[in-house]
């Protein structure tokens, strides 16, 4: 099977990929490590410096969790860096910006906790976060200073919280990807008819619209496609491709793992 996979990639002109909620950090992560439990636990009254806590997480430790991704984000990079390629991702971690992949040949539909928008949306602009602000979360992850001493960034226009652009804010601002998303359909008009190798990895049920239903269309459509679909438990694929695809039961960890050996 592997050996497959790897003769369909490297025959392919082109590769489109499919990152799902099976790569994804996951909340269960974050909470059985001890070091973060304890500071999300301070948080109890102030909720609003979780997610920069989980932010914390994601760009700072060293949990195996995390090198286990990077590694294979390298691993995956190293496998198309040749190939003309286009990757849509629904993982919010941001993980994926660690290894070498262009990164015009990557849209993040759920956004993720790089950039921040008004809760409320008055305005779809997208702000950074403040320098001094980050310090203050990683001594408050230290211990120096309290939750209470925290000023969490508002609105410039309204006030309001700012949150982080991803689907996880009420009223998520989707400017922040739809750049790259105009990108990414122009690139997949490109593919019609080309030798294109389809890769999924771990997409489950979460939101089947944005990579699981319109990637099998596409295998559908291109007469030269090849579709794999790599799931722990949902690596079925619609009876109308079964004959060009390859579905294996594995979760995208492992899978990528066995792949690069
Ligand atoms: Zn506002």
């Amino acid at each position: 099977m592997i050996e497959e996979v790897m003769q369909k990639i490297s025959e392919a002109e082109i590769i489109l990929i499919g990152i799902g909620e099976e790569f994804e950090i996951k909340k269960e992560d974050i909470i059985n490590n001890q070091r973060y439990s304890g500071v999300i636990d301070k948080c109890e009254n102030d909720k609003q410096i979780i997610p920069y806590i989980e932010k914390s997480f994601y760009e700072k430790s060293n949990e195996e969790c995390i090198l286990q991704r990077k590694n294979c984000y390298m691993q995956l990079e190293e496998l198309i860096r040749d190939k003309n390629y286009f990757i849509v991702s629904l993982c919010m971690d941001g993980l994926i910006h660690t290894a070498d992949f262009n990164e015009n040949r990557i849209v993040e539909p759920c956004g993720s906790f790089k950039m921040l928008q008004c809760s409320d949306k008055c305005t779809s602009d997208l702000y950074d976060i403040d320098t001094a602000f980050s310090k203050q979360i990683d001594e408050f992850i230290d211990g120096s200073i309290k939750g209470e001493d925290l000023i969490c960034p508002v609105c410039p226009k309204c006030g309001k919280p700012l949150v982080f652009n991803n689907i996880l804010a009420e009223n998520y601002a989707e400017e922040g990807y739809l750049e790259k998303w105009q990108l990414y359909t122009k690139w997949l008009q490109g593919t019609v008819n080309r030798n294109l190798c389809i890769l999924e990895l771990g997409v489950g049920m979460r939101f089947p619209t944005v990579i699981r239903w319109p990637f099998e269309k596409v295998a559908y459509f291109n007469q030269k496609a090849s579709f794999i679909r790599v799931h722990s438990k949902l690596y079925q694929v619609a009876e109308e491709i079964k004959d060009k695809s390859i579905k294996i039961q594995a979760s995208p960890l492992d899978f990528l793992k066995e792949l690069s050996n």
